[in-house]
């Protein structure tokens, strides 16, 4: 038993090699050389949870392979001291401040002079790889010999992600070593593989438990390892004529999800492979000018932008507090979808519904789901086991939160809170997930207002990172800052934002889908309208969206801030109305302004092309309503406003946010284009007085 016990615990413990010298010079990086003379060098980046190659790291490095050229070591081991895994890449704070051209150039040539003195070392490099292993982290790999992963490690190109490639010679290396066009696919899309992918790519050369580390570095050093080889395609499709028909693929394939003038990174590194594949030297010179070009592209700037506005928004969350039950009650879309989502996430559920049959329907989804995101058994059952049916709604007495999922009726709400309250522990928050009714009325009869908040999730809730945690005038401090605690336990983004009709996503939303409707009734195709809005970047047109929302939903949330704000807006159409009355509420129904087939909406190739002011009639009334928002005080600031639309609308990412785009694109430009199209079409193109405080 005992020597059970001390496996397992070896097992989890990083093999580190021998103890590293006490007053070690480095601040990051700890040095030690063990019996058989084989230097460990271990990266543990001091004050961070996780690795980054920061330019300190990297100077460092130097400095420890200078000292390795004059005196060398047997072999070298590489690997991580952090239990989080080998790097997580580029410090993007460095990415940040790379701004003028000079700058940029020197600090990359810099860095690639640190990996080429790795890759040139003349006795054996072994990478031992645990966790995540990726973009720069990765590239640093690449430059060592041998690469020895252990199980759980997962290794990945994110650069696109953040409107880059590689540049620290990682497109010339991966594309050397293992088939190009499979790395080139782990690039284009920065989706990472697990250890048993990579070594099936061949992308690592063992993969191995923690306990056969030291064997495995030993085999490594001795040059006991067998080194896989590429087959007769890769090497074909690495020649100029498999490239050239390969990068068309490639394009074809990349168009499919994003446009060149928005997302030019993918575009640049097929060039980049296409013209120099063949030649390193080329290929290495023209990736370091593709990477600085992309590094001072607007996209790059908003995707990094993008990435801090996430950060922020996961602070929200703050210290951690403990979950120990969620209870979900309605089990509807959103019912079903936030109790599977929570226990996807660790957490016990109940969820209760006044009728059985939708609580069946909710697991069954729940599995579909896990099925979907997670391809592992093990988890599926575990997940469905901590998803309890709960038609007696007796997990209300033992939970920590409690969510109200049922229908959108203010009377029926209160009614079902009455009898929670009774229930439920004094200490417990009470959540809504309502999309229109403010907080004020719902709190209306409750005993403990102060543990009353909202909580706004979008639909689908698993792709959908956006919670909306709406405070009112009754909530406590603390329940609030349970509540964004909770949402980020449960890997969701909480946006504090204040009780007002459509709080903010779907307040900015609305004029945005009603516009989209007018459209239709002035004669434009769904198809040429979801167009103009994709052009412009969003991540689905306002009609698909209204679709994908439902068309019942939509047309409450549009009636209640109709009456609920001294904006105008157009009423809803009365085809939308009998729309909803004949259940035709869009993809749940099969059939709304597309008809759906598979989950997918079937649209005509045939429509015409949006004309130039359509994105504008779209996407200026939401940004009209954005600031809108911020004068009222709904949310507390642009960033916020930016990070909440990203994540909760799907708001183009490459352009940093709606208020990123008024300042990227000019006050006055906005404030004219919307006086134009209010003398057009009518006051509700009226510039709001928030204007003002922006010029
Ligand atoms: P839904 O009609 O799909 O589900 C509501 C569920 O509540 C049904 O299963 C119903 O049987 C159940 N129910 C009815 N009365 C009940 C009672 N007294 N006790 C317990 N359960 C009861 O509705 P939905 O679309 O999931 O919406 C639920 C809430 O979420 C609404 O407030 C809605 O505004 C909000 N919301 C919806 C969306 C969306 O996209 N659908 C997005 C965000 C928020």
């Amino acid at each position: 038993m005992a020597g059970r016990v001390v496996t397992a615990l070896r097992d989890r413990a990083l093999e580190l090699g021998p103890r590293p010298e006490e007053n070690a010079r480095w601040r990051h990086w700890r040095l030690a050389t063990d019996g058989e003379g084989v230097a460990w060098l271990l990266l543990d980046r001091q004050e961070t949870r996780a690795n980054t190659l920061s330019d300190q790291v990297l100077v460092e490095l130097n400095s420890i392979l200078e000292d390795f050229e004059i005196h060398a070591p047997k072999g070298l081991v590489i690997r991580s001291a952090k239990p989080s895994g080998f790097a997580f890449g580029a410090d993007v704070n460095d990415l940040r401040t790379m701004v003028d051209p000079p700058e940029i150039e020197a600090r990359l040539a810099e860095a690639n002079g640190v990996f080429d003195r790795l890759a040139a070392l003349p006795f054996a490099t072994v990478a031992v790889i645990h966790g995540q292993c990726l973009g720069g982290g990765l590239e640093l790999v690449l430059c060592c010999d041998w690469r020895i992963a252990v199980g759980n490690a997962r290794l990945g190109f994110p650069e696109v992600l953040l409107g880059l490639h590689p540049g620290l010679g990682g497109t010339v290396r991966a594309t050397r070593l293992v088939d190009p066009i499979q790395a080139m696919t782990m690039m284009l899309t920065g989706k990472s593989v697990d250890a048993r992918k990579a070594r099936r790519l061949g992308l690592v050369d063992v993969v191995t438990e923690e306990r056969h580390v030291s064997a495995a570095v030993g085999d490594a050093v001795a040059g006991k390892l067998k080194r896989r080889r590429k087959g007769l395609l890769p090497r074909v499709a690495a020649l100029r004529p498999g490239r050239r028909l390969a990068a068309r693929r490639m394009r074809a394939e990349t168009a499919k999800k994003a446009r060149r003038e928005h997302y030019p990174a993918p575009y640049a590194l097929i060039d980049l492979w296409e013209r120099h594949g063949g030649d390193e030297k080329a290929m290495r010179s023209a990736e370091m000018a593709s990477f600085g070009k992309l590094l001072q592209s607007d996209t790059s700037r908003n995707l990094v932008r993008a990435f801090f506005l996430r950060e922020g928004l996961k602070k929200n969350a703050g210290e951690p507090r403990e979950v120990g039950h969620v209870h979900v009650v309605g089990a509807g879309t959103m019912g079903g979808e936030i109790a599977a989502w929570c226990a996807w996430q660790g957490l016990l559920v109940s969820l209760s519904d006044v009728d059985p049959a939708p609580i069946g329907k909710a697991i069954a989804r729940a599995r579909a789901l896990y099925d979907r995101i997670g391809k592992d058994r093990a988890k599926t059952r575990d997940a469905l086991d901590r998803l309890i049916p709960d038609t007696g709604g007796h997990g209300v007495r033992r939970a920590d939160v409690v969510i109200e999922a049922a229908p959108e009726k203010l009377d029926l709400k209160q009614q079902i809170y009455e009898s929670l309250e009774a229930r439920m522990k004094l200490d417990a928050i009470l959540a809504t997930n309502t999309s229109s009714i403010p907080l004020e009325s719902l709190a209306g009869g409750l005993k403990r207002p102060q543990r009353f908040v909202g909580l706004h999730f979008f639909n689908p809730v698993s792709r959908m990172q956006l919670v909306e945690v709406v405070a009112h005038g009754k909530a406590a401090d603390d329940a609030l800052a349970a509540a964004r605690a909770f949402v980020g336990r449960i890997d969701r983004l909480a946006a504090p934002v204040k009780s007002a009709p459509g709080f903010l996503v779907n307040r900015a939303l609305m004029p945005y889908l009603v516009e989209a409707l007018v459209l239709l009734d002035e004669g434009e195709k769904p198809e040429t309208v979801d167009a103009a809005a994709e052009r412009f970047g969003m991540a689905m047109g306002p009609l698909e969206l209204a679709d994908q929302v439902g068309l019942d939903v939509c047309l409450e949330v549009a009636d209640v801030l109709r009456e609920g704000l001294d904006q105008p807006i157009p009423p809803a159409p009365d085809w939308l109305r009998r729309k909803v009355t004949d259940r035709e509420l869009g993809r749940k129904t099969g059939k709304g302004l597309y008809s759906w087939k598979d989950g997918k909406p079937a649209k005509s190739r045939r429509a015409p092309q949006p004309g130039r002011d359509m994105a504008d009639r779209l996407i200026l009334p939401m940004l009209n309503a954005c600031v809108a928002c911020l004068r009222e005080g709904v949310v507390a600031d642009a960033d916020t406003l930016d990070a909440a639309m990203i994540f909760g609308s799907g708001f183009a990412p490459f352009r940093g946010g709606p208020m990123q785009y008024a300042r990227a694109r000019g006050v006055d430009d906005i404030r004219q284009a919307l006086a134009r199209l209010a003398e057009r079409h009518g006051e509700r193109f009226a510039t709001d007085p928030g204007w003002d405080e922006l010029s």
